[in-house]
């Protein structure tokens, strides 16, 4: 499942293309993967032609989150949830030559722009994903409050901060905690994996007994993993593609998720595996606390 770093590649593979283009035509193959709120009229006209005629202002990602904006102070805004095997491809429209419809291809919007006429597709085979065009930006960053702070951009004294006053009390394990996207946003199986072995922390080890400088290095520990896996162009482990098919190279990298069984790069003892929170959860004994 692509996390925060995965997204924020598709946001960057994007932006280029996307920036100022205007959707001149959308195609809705499948009507289940879209909703549209805080319309007060046109919500049909929306949920059947989203986003036409918008000139697109910017691209977001809060955590696991896109959302494409149309330009100006009241525009629409389109959020897109990749859930488990989302993507959205970007694909040059050749004159004369029509673009058959993909596999699992849900929604298709028509642009112009600086770089002529694209494509952008909408493609989930197994639809765990979602679309929400939302009447505003109010009404977008309203629903976008359910989320924690994002693990890529907040500062490591913020996050540090968050932490530690949302999780003082809590009984539950590092590992749970990580992955709830109100606490930091944008952390999932590999990342808080590779966050914690970094931080030197125990997943399994309860919130409440963690202190104010632990709280440090692993904000700061967060920030560097997901960081450095931006860099890496995100990790493809399945079918994680940005817009234009390119794979990311993050994978190379990890240090515990998909590790189990072999050595630790930083003391050599074996790397456990264990199930915490339903997730199959990587660490090693001898140097994680
Ligand atoms: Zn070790």
């Amino acid at each position: 499942m692509p996390e925060s770093p995965e997204v924020e590649c598709l946001r960057r593979s994007l932006e280029r293309d996307l920036l100022s283009a205007r959707v001149v035509a959308v195609r809705v193959f499948r009507r289940d993967v879209l909703r549209a709120i805080g319309f007060d009229r046109g919500r049909d006209r929306e949920q059947r032609r989203p986003l036409l005629g918008a000139s697109i202002g910017g691209l977001e990602r809060h955590g696991k989150e896109l959302a494409i904006l149309e330009a100006g102070p009241d525009g629409r805004v389109l959020r897109v949830r990749l859930g488990m095997t989302g993507g959205l491809r970007l694909d040059p429209i050749v004159p004369g030559r029509a673009l058959a419809r993909l596999p699992h291809e849900h929604v298709r919007w028509t642009l112009e722009g600086a770089s002529g006429r694209l494509a952008l597709r909408h493609v989930d085979p197994r639809r765990f994903g979602d679309l929400v065009v939302f009447a505003g930006p109010e009404t977008y960053r309203h629903d976008r409050g359910r989320l924690g702070i994002d693990g890529i951009t907040a500062s490591p004294r913020a996050m540090a901060t968050r932490l530690g006053s949302d999780l003082a009390r809590s009984r539950r394990s590092l590992k749970a905690a990580l992955l709830d996207q109100g606490v930091v946003a944008g952390l999932g199986n590999i990342y808080v994996d590779e966050a914690l072995f970094v931080a030197r922390l125990d997943p399994q080890r309860a919130c409440r007994t963690v202190g104010t400088g632990e709280w440090q290095t692993l904000a700061r520990s967060i920030r560097a993993v997901l960081r450095q896996a931006v860099e890496a162009g995100g990790s493809t482990l399945r079918d994680y593609r940005d817009a234009r098919g390119m794979a990311g190279s993050a994978q190379r990298a990890h240090q515990a998720y998909g590790r189990a069984g072999m050595p630790c790069l930083r003391c050599g003892a074996t790397l456990q595996s264990t199930l915490i929170a339903g997730r199959t959860t990587v660490w090693c004994c001898s140097c994680q606390h």
